[in-house]
């Protein structure tokens, strides 16, 4: 059943779907493991950008005329894809934002304002990307309250009993997230959700490594926000997604100031826009939002189901072929992963051999993948990653095995 699955994506076309995939890199044909870090754009997403500025442009909501009228409806459209997307229950819960750092900064800032005071506690886990952190810490700091930490063992995997007994009434949130940028690790998202739930504890789930991957349904995760950015899921830099529940968004403060978030101003008052316009100051991104459109509606044509079966098959395959080499160590083995192989061999610096694979035309990343604390927990200075997408073949794991090969015998 999943071979035939996996052929419901037919590759070659697939592949013609995204230029970049074409090109050479030191006279090399490109393999492009990076996609953790940014994935790559298919020609629909390209050309929806374009044809919106060559056709469509306007400042979008203050216009009068026909082409502001177009552009917002553009990105109204945008609104309701993602929200089918993701299933959330009304559009409005859909917010613009810049990406998923600046959708947690949202919330870590309006929610720690309206919420968070001294002596209570902000919950995230060892496997945090810096952006799933550093806001929280920030706020913690201004507020007076406590960050604390989920741990876990050396596969990479939440510790959920450790968890459970973080869980207080001086918890104010809990901040996850979905799927580990470093490791690949699927966290058990509804098990740590219902478990908060039990508590009345909201939850933000941070999506940035999941929402490319795996079918998300936010009312049956039941999650009271989440997080995501534009270019993990093939579409534009700048441009992010932070979902969150109504009553949740209606009762926390907007978080910047500026046009379209008020409703009325004068120098002695102001009062905010309704949702979604309350959490989106300034002209927005409005290239970037038609252009992740084009992403998600690429997305749903290719089937996320279908994508999520292909990348297993190629994490398994990968997994396995890597796992023979001798002085290969696997950082992170969780049961449940997605599209990360993060390995260190013997005592060779994960950047030497990112380098020699560069070389001959493969890009994986090198170091800690803004996840320092994780790094720190696992006694390591880094890792090599190699991060898959739907468009990665086989044959694209058989040229960068050899490659490995290759670099180790160089660098031992
Ligand atoms: N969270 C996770 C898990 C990530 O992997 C990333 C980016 O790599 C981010 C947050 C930050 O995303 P962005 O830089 O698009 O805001």
């Amino acid at each position: 059943m999943l071979a035939e699955e996996k052929e419901m994506i037919d590759i070659k076309t697939v592949r013609k779907d995204f230029p970049i995939l074409s090109r050479e890199v030191y006279g090399k044909p490109l393999v492009y493991f990076d996609n953790a870090a940014s994935s790559q754009k298919p020609s629909k997403v390209i050309d929806a950008i374009s044809h919106y500025y060559e056709y469509e442009h306007s400042n979008i909501h203050r216009g009068v005329h026909h082409l502001s009228a177009e552009a917002t409806e553009k990105h109204e459209e945008s609104r309701k894809t993602i929200q089918g997307f993701i299933n959330a229950k009304y559009s409005h819960e859909i917010i613009f934002t810049k990406g998923t750092t600046d959708s947690i900064n949202l919330v870590a800032y309006s929610f720690g304002n309206k919420f968070i005071n001294g002596g209570d506690e902000v919950i995230v886990s060892s496997l945090e990307h810096h952006s799933n952190i550093v806001p929280w810490q920030m706020m913690c700091e201004a507020r007076g309250a406590k960050l604390k930490v989920i741990p876990i063992n050396d596969a990479g995997e939440l510790l959920l009993d450790e968890y459970r007994n973080l869980l207080s009434i001086k918890t104010k949130i809990v901040a996850i997230g979905h799927v580990s940028n470093a490791l690949g690790t699927i966290n058990p998202v509804k098990e740590i959700i219902a478990e908060a739930k039990k508590k009345s504890i909201p939850v933000l789930l941070d999506g940035a490594q999941a929402i490319p991957h795996l079918a998300v349904d936010v009312q049956e995760l039941d999650c009271d926000f989440y997080a995501f950015s534009a270019h993990k899921i093939f579409g534009p830099t700048g441009v992010g997604i932070l979902y969150g529940k109504e009553n949740l968004l209606n009762t926390i403060p907007p978080y910047q100031g500026g046009g379209d978030m008020i409703e009325t101003v004068t120098f002695e008052q102001t009062t905010y826009n309704e949702l979604p316009h309350k959490f989106e100051a300034g002209t927005p991104n409005m290239a970037g939002v038609i252009g992740l459109k084009a992403a998600i509606d690429y997305v749903n044509e290719v089937g996320i189901n279908n994508i999520d079966i292909a990348e297993h098959q190629l994490l398994e395959y990968a997994t396995e072929q890597i796992s023979v080499i001798k002085g290969i160590r696997l950082i992170g083995t969780a049961k449940e992963k997605a599209s990360v192989l993060s390995f260190l061999v013997n005592d060779i610096h994960p950047y030497d051999i990112g380098t020699i694979l560069d070389r001959m035309g493969i890009a994986v990343r090198t170091g800690h993948h803004c996840a320092e604390p994780l790094m720190n927990r696992l006694s390591i200075p880094g890792t090599v990653r190699a991060s898959f997408a739907f468009y990665n073949t086989k044959e694209e794991v058989d040229v960068f095995i050899n490659a490995l090969k290759k670099a180790i015998s160089m660098l031992s």
